[in-house]
């Protein structure tokens, strides 16, 4: 590390999925429940304003359908300086398709994103998280730089794998390093399951206090234990923008911005700065255990 490098840099993530996420992922042909990706839109305004004030640039994971429902906004999400992520087509599991399925949710994503805001993403962050077996291999021939979806790492990016094989009988098989960048992410370290309620599934509706005592607990393990790696926060408009909860949000970035050493970044800007400093070959030498036994 050099020593002008931050301590721990800061990712704070928005995936603006709006009615997509209800629509792709929990298959709702409820109006009402429908309805709360549309708050997404009432509550973008307000987090791109308190980004402004604070002069953040963040992150913004956008499906191509919410792209083509509210391209006013994800344009003011490019012209206020923020990255623009894909975030799939209408925020569906891309392990659900076959080959040509994945791809055509990716040039969808990809289309909307340019027709709406004239954008190519360099990052793609998988809806809820999910991929397929030949997610990096697609990824990669796409030229995305960066994946923000798997969890097999903390607070330091990693390089991901393709052809991993598993079953219930064998020895997990570890496959080929990519040159695809993987920024991990933890559904502790996102809004949607401590906050969001639905029905007979996920309680949500946690006090704030409750999140801003793990949310800052990760933060100060990783400010203390991980120099030179990337804390990232996964937020929604549609949950973190009502009230309590952007106070909430007001009072966590102060907590960061108060640590010695910490700067606020994009996904991309990170990765970028990451890959140069770690290329593939010699970082995959120094990390053995990513690559599975020799
Ligand atoms: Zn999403």
């Amino acid at each position: 590390m050099n020593v002008s490098d931050p301590r721990l840099s800061c990712a704070i993530t928005f995936d603006f999925d709006a009615m997509s996420v209800w629509i792709g992922s929990m298959r709702s042909n409820n109006p009402s429940m429908i309805s709360r990706g549309e708050f997404g839109a009432v509550a973008t305004p307000r987090i791109l304003e308190m980004l402004r004030r604070r002069r953040m640039r963040a992150s913004w994971c956008v499906p191509g359908h919410t792209a083509l429902a509210y391209p006013d906004l994800v344009r003011r999400i490019r012209d206020e300086g923020h990255e623009l992520v894909h975030h799939g087509w209408v925020h569906e599991n891309p392990a659900s398709f076959d080959e040509a399925g994945e791809r055509r949710v990716l040039d969808r994503g990809l289309e909307a994103l340019d027709r709406t805001a004239g954008v190519r993403p360099r990052g793609y962050r998988s809806p809820a998280w999910d991929l397929s077996p030949r997610s990096v291999d697609l990824l990669l021939e796409y030229g995305f730089e960066y994946d923000s979806s798997c969890m097999g790492s903390d607070f330091f990016p990693y390089y991901l794998r393709s052809g991993d094989r598993w079953s219930l009988d064998e020895p997990y098989v570890f496959g080929e390093t990519r040159p695809l960048v993987e920024l991990p992410v933890t559904w502790g370290l996102d809004d949607f399951p401590p906050f969001e309620f639905i029905l007979g599934s996920n309680t949500g509706l946690s006090a704030p206090s409750a999140v801003e005592e793990t949310w800052k607990g990760d933060f100060d393990y990783a400010h203390a234990s991980c120099a030179g790696g990337l804390f990232t926060l996964t937020l929604h408009p549609q949950v973190i923008g009502r009230g309590h909860r952007m106070l909430l949000l007001e009072r966590l970035i102060d907590h960061f911005a108060s640590r010695e050493g910490v700067v606020f970044e994009t996904l991309g800007d990170y990765a970028r700065r990451w890959r140069e400093r770690n290329p593939v070959e010699s970082w995959k030498q120094a990390n053995p255990s990513f690559a599975g036994p020799r």
